[in-house]
C-alpha cells in the first residue's frame, strides 16, 4: 500500500505564530524540528500498520521545511514549488493520503486559520458549503479513488475533517485558544498519538479497501478583502466576478476546479499591496 502524506505546517505540533511559519525565521528553523518529528511519527505508524510505501508531499510556502537529513530512511520526500496538484501531488500514485499539519480555513477559528493567503482570501465555498484547503484536497483525491485516512492539526482542523473526510481518522496536537494561540502537546506525545492513529488508519483501511472515484463538476466561490483583487482574479478565464469583493467558477472536476483555484490566489497574491493608512 503506497501512502501519500501532504505535510503543511500550520497544523503542526507547537506552530501558533506567523514567524513560525514563515521560512528564514528562527523560529521556524525551530519548528521545522517539529514538523520533522511528526512527520516521523506518522511514517513509523504507517508502516507498522501495513504500508510498503509511503511519499511525503511538502505543502507549505516554499515547500521546503521538512528536515530531509532527519527523515524516516523508509520515506521519500518530494521538495519544492510549482507542482500541477500542489498539495496533493502524488495523489495519482497513492492507495491511501494523510493530511499532516493542516488547519482550518480562512474565516474560521482556528490555530493560524487561512486558505492558501494570510488575510486577502477571506471566504471560501465549494457547492454552496464553507470549504477550506483539507477539504478541496479531499475533493481532489477523491477524484483518484484515494480516502483521506488520517487528518493532524490543531483540535478544529480535525472537527471540520469529520465534514469532508468521515472516515478518516484524526491526531489533535493542539488545543486552539485563538488563532494565534494553542495548548499544545510537546513532541513526545504529539509523536506518540499521530504513530497510533497512523498505525489504526493504515490497518483499516487495508480492510476497508479503496472507494470508487468520485468525479464531477465543483462550483467554487472565493471573497477577497479587497474590490481589486476580485476584479484582478476575474480576468482569468472561466472565472467571474459575482461580487464587489467575490469571484465564481465553474470546473468539470475537482482537479480541474483545485488547479484554477490555485491560479486565482496566485493572481490575488500577486494583486495585494502592502499594509498602509
Ligand atoms: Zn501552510
Amino acid at each position: 500500500m503506497r501512502v501519500l502524506i501532504s505535510a503543511d505546517m500550520e497544523g503542526a505540533t507547537g506552530t501558533t505564530w506567523p514567524k513560525d511559519v514563515e521560512p528564514g525565521t528562527p523560529a521556524w528553523e525551530r519548528m521545522r524540528r517539529l514538523l520533522t518529528s511528526d512527520v516521523n511519527a506518522c511514517v513509523e505508524g504507517l508502516f507498522s500498520g501495513g504500508a510498503d510505501e509511503v511519499v511525503v508531499n511538502e505543502s507549505h510556502e516554499t515547500q521546503r521545511n521538512i528536515l530531509l537529513d532527519e527523515l524516516d530512511h523508509r520515506a521519500r520526500l518530494l521538495i519544492g514549488r510549482h507542482k500541477p496538484l500542489g498539495m496533493v501531488q502524488g495523489i495519482q500514485e497513492a492507495d491511501a493520503a494523510v493530511f499532516l499539519g493542516y488547519h482550518t480555513g480562512a474565516g474560521a477559528q482556528g490555530v493560524l486559520s487561512h486558505t492558501y493567503l494570510a488575510s486577502a482570501l477571506t471566504g471560501f465555498r465549494i457547492d454552496g458549503e464553507h470549504a477550506d484547503e483539507g477539504r478541496m484536497n479531499a475533493l481532489a483525491a477523491a477524484e483518484y479513488g484515494v480516502p483521506v485516512i488520517l487528518v493532524t492539526g490543531d483540535d478544529l482542523t480535525c472537527a471540520a475533517a469529520a465534514r469532508w473526510a468521515p472516515g478518516a481518522r484524526t491526531a489533535a496536537v493542539k488545543e486552539c485558544v485563538s488563532r494565534f494561540a494553542a495548548v499544545c502537546l510537546p513532541p513526545s506525545r504529539s509523536a506518540a498519538l499521530i504513530r497510533e492513529q497512523a498505525e489504526l488508519a493504515v490497518s483499516e483501511h487495508a480492510v476497508r479497501g479503496r472507494p470508487e472515484p468520485v468525479t464531477g463538476p465543483h462550483h467554487f466561490e472565493i471573497d477577497f478583502h479587497a474590490t481589486h483583487l476580485a476584479e484582478a482574479v476575474a480576468g482569468i478565464p472561466t472565472v467571474e466576478q459575482t461580487g464587489p469583493r467575490t469571484v465564481a467558477f465553474t470546473a468539470p472536476t475537482a482537479t480541474r476546479a483545485l488547479r484554477t483555484f490555485r491560479i486565482c490566489s496566485t493572481v490575488a497574491g500577486a494583486s495585494a499591496e502592502d499594509r498602509f493608512g
